[in-house]
Parts: structure tokens; C-alpha cells; sequence
């Protein structure tokens, strides 16, 4: 693994969510290339060590460290909260079933408005 794959695999580890590639570009202190970043990131995705997921027209990386992840979704500010409870085992086995499909994994979000932005909105 390059040292760019390996410092990018770093950082989305200790993220608490997923991020663009802009945002790790930021992140870094050693600045590679924008173009690096992607490169790595499509390594390690196809490699299936990092997901994705897209909100709107951002693609966002994390590392998953359950094997299910779960996001809610600000449309005000973009922010991305990591929620823990899951829903989709209980409907699993019912599409499992209808679909004659085997589910191995599920990424999923809410939309909606966050604390702060709903606040603002008050005001
Ligand atoms: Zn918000
Ligand atoms: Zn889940």
C-alpha cells in the first residue's frame, strides 16, 4: 500500500463520518494532489477496505467499522450524524424472501434538517 493510501485509510479510521474527497484534501497536512486523493480512494474502494455513499452531488468515503452503517442527513448545512440503530435486520429476512436475494450489507440515510439548522430556523 502507497503512503497516500495508507495516511487516507487513516484518516477516514478516525472519522466519525464519512468524507469528500475535498474534505480529506483539507485534512491533510502533507497535501498531495486533489487528483491523488481520488486515485486512492478508488483503489481502496474497489479494494472494498473504505465505502461510499453519495449525498446530492458529493460522494463521501468512510471506513466501515460495523458492517452496516447508518447517516442522517442535513439538506440545510450537509451534516452528517452516524446513528446506531438499525431497522433493515427486521425487514431483511421479508425481502430476503420476495426477492429470492441474499443480503450481505446495507448503507442507508435519513434526510432532514438537523439540530442547529432547525434552531437557525427558529430565529
Ligand atoms: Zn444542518
Ligand atoms: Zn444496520
Amino acid at each position: 500500500m502507497t503512503k497516500w493510501r495508507k495516511r487516507i485509510l487513516n484518516i477516514l479510521e478516525n472519522s466519525k463520518r464519512p468524507l469528500s474527497a475535498e474534505e480529506i484534501y483539507q485534512l491533510n497536512e502533507f497535501k498531495p494532489s486533489l487528483s491523488t486523493i481520488y486515485r486512492a480512494l478508488n483503489f481502496l474502494e474497489k479494494k472494498d477496505i473504505v465505502s461510499s455513499i453519495s449525498f446530492e452531488n458529493t460522494t463521501r468515503y468512510f471506513f466501515p467499522k460495523e458492517k452496516h452503517m447508518h447517516f442522517l442527513y442535513c439538506i440545510k448545512c450537509g451534516s452528517i450524524e452516524v446513528f446506531e440503530n438499525c431497522i433493515a435486520d427486521e425487514i431483511k429476512s421479508a425481502l430476503e424472501k420476495k426477492y429470492n436475494y441474499t443480503i450481505l450489507d446495507h448503507v442507508f440515510y435519513f434526510k432532514g434538517i438537523c439540530k442547529k439548522c432547525k434552531k437557525e430556523g427558529e430565529k
